[in-house]
């Protein structure tokens, strides 16, 4: 069939431009790759009519591996500020683990008028204002995609030999794809955390590491202040911040009904904004690069990645994958490290005549050898953290976090727990047995999962067997997380 394009990339966000950067520079411009986003090109890549919610922290580990592998350099102005690393507080604030790694500050309105320029110089087309609401079939092959131009409101449709989407975690078109039973379509609702955060300017307040460090990422794990999540004070210089946190909405019921409150999400933020004794006279930022993108909230998926990233000409990347870490929401990391290599599997798919689910499912391969082999292991032990009170987070940071734990963590894996074998018999308190319990529980089940995703079917028939399996463990040890639940 001749098609409009080679590639079409819907969504226009992060993933979706170093998707399409991707696949221009890995077929070394000969693939014709068409962005579909539904903003126009002045706000492109926005995730919502609030801006470009985020916490704009990522690793400079990940952005070197896009830059290392398809030469996509980000410089000034999309990169605003540096880190040294992120700085984890308990919640009596006795401990803090430094997970040191260099890290930046981005501007998520600035990034995408880089990325688009950038593409465009690598040849990528880019259509804009279209609301893609549909994948487009020819027999059990998806050849395109159908929405509507939102300039004429006229219907859309465009094809392509492999579509790949990238609208996020809200995706209508891994929703409503019917050519796949191996690709999920909905996730459970306690996998979600809502959060949201604002862009401010401040005047300095109280000298104090614990509420502001302009050379640190600081979170503060908190049931009443977050709870489900953790709420975060990430600087952007030394009197601009990202200040925001995430909750899980069953958690803050609890919360809400233990403490005799009805707080939501904006409140708890402004609340937190207004305790930061270190923030004085804070006021949302009115840069011109902010202009869009001072306020709002939205949500994160805090899961493993989809089962299956690809169909029969159609694959995920970033948020649309449920990519972000479960333990922390960092999602930039996993899309630039899924968006670099998609290019490379598209591309080898579409020369060797084959853009099947067959065809495209090394895609799966190298994104769990990458990254996703430690997904499932991180949504377990989040699942567990959720269910802590203050007093056994407190506890466990100060008694059972060891320098590797600590290491393991800043590297984004499971921690081992050794310590608390160490500990033995000495740990003070029921809750806090129960808790070396769960941690000791969640370290095993890890352990499995690492190991039953390094074993990841080479081809699509083994999926069914390997996924059967991986349900059980996941349902079997969620059944036992409740017997730690206080
Ligand atoms: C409050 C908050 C804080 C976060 N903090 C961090 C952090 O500090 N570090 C980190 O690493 N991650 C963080 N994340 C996660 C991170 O922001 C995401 O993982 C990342 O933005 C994912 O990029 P994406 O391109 O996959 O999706 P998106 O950024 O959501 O981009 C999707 C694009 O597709 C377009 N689109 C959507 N639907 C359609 C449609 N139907 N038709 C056409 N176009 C469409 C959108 O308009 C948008 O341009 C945070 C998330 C939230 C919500």
């Amino acid at each position: 069939m001749k098609t409009d394009h080679d590639v079409i990339v819907a969504g226009g966000g992060l993933a979706g431009m170093i998707a399409a950067q991707s696949v221009s520079y890995y077929s070394n411009q000969r693939l014709s790759v068409l962005v579909i986003d539904r903003n126009p090109p002045v706000v492109v890549g926005r995730k919502t009519i609030n801006g470009w919610i985020c916490g704009d922290a990522v690793s400079k580990a990940a952005v070197d591996y896009m830059t290392e592998r398809i030469k996509v350099p980000w410089g000034k102005p999309e990169i605003e500020h540096r880190v040294k690393g992120v700085m984890a507080f308990s919640p009596d604030r006795e401990t803090s683990i430094p997970f040191d790694g260099d890290g930046y500050m981005l501007n998520r309105q600035q990034l995408p008028q880089t990325q688009y320029d950038s593409a465009q110089k690598m040849g990528v087309s880019f259509d804009f204002e279209v609301n893609l609401a549909n994948l487009l079939y020819e027999g059990n092959q998806v050849v395109g995609v159908e929405g509507t131009n939102r300039k004429t409101n006229e219907p859309y449709k465009k094809t392509a030999r492999v579509v790949i989407d990238a609208t996020g975690v809200a995706s209508m078109l891994r929703n409503g794809i019917k050519n796949t039973t191996k690709m999920e379509r909905k996730i459970d609702r306690r996998d979600v955390e809502s959060t949201g955060r604002h862009i401010m300017y401040f005047d300095k307040g109280d000298e104090d590491l614990t509420e502001f460090d302009p050379d640190y990422c600081i979170i503060h794990l908190d049931q009443d202040i977050a709870p489900g999540g953790y709420a975060w004070v990430f600087p952007k210089g030394q009197n601009k911040v990202n200040i925001g946190l995430g909750i899980e909405k069953s958690r803050l019921e609890k919360r809400n009904a233990r403490l005799g409150k009805k707080d939501d999400v904006s409140g708890l933020i402004n609340q937190y904004v207004s305790r930061n004794k270190a923030i004085k006279n804070p006021r949302l930022s009115k840069d011109s690069e902010d202009k869009f993108n001072a306020t709002g909230n939205w949500q994160v998926s805090v899961r493993r990645q989809n089962d299956c990233l690809v169909a029969n000409g159609f694959v995920i990347v970033g948020d649309s994958a449920w990519m972000p870490k479960p333990l922390d929401a960092g999602g930039i990391g996993p899309a630039i490290i899924a968006g670099t290599m998609i290019g490379k599997n598209v591309v080898d798919a579409i020369e060797a005549g084959d853009v099947t689910e067959k065809g495209l499912w090394q895609y799966n391969i190298d994104f769990i050898n990458q990254y996703g082999y430690k997904t499932s292991g991180l949504e377990i032990f989040r699942r567990l953290l959720q269910t802590l009170t203050n007093d056994q987070i407190s506890y466990g940071m100060k008694h059972f976090l060891g320098d590797l734990d600590a290491e393991a963590i800043s590297k984004g894996e499971h921690p081992k727990f050794g310590m608390i074998d160490k500990f033995g018999m000495i740990i003070r308190g029921a809750l806090n047995k129960k808790l070396a319990q769960g941690l000791k529980f969640t370290a095993k089940q890890n352990s499995w999962l690492t190991e039953h995703y390094y074993n990841y079917p080479k081809v699509p028939d083994g999926f069914e067997e390997w996924r059967k399996q991986l349900h059980k463990t996941l349902d079997d040890s969620y059944s036992k997380l409740d017997s730690f639940e206080n």
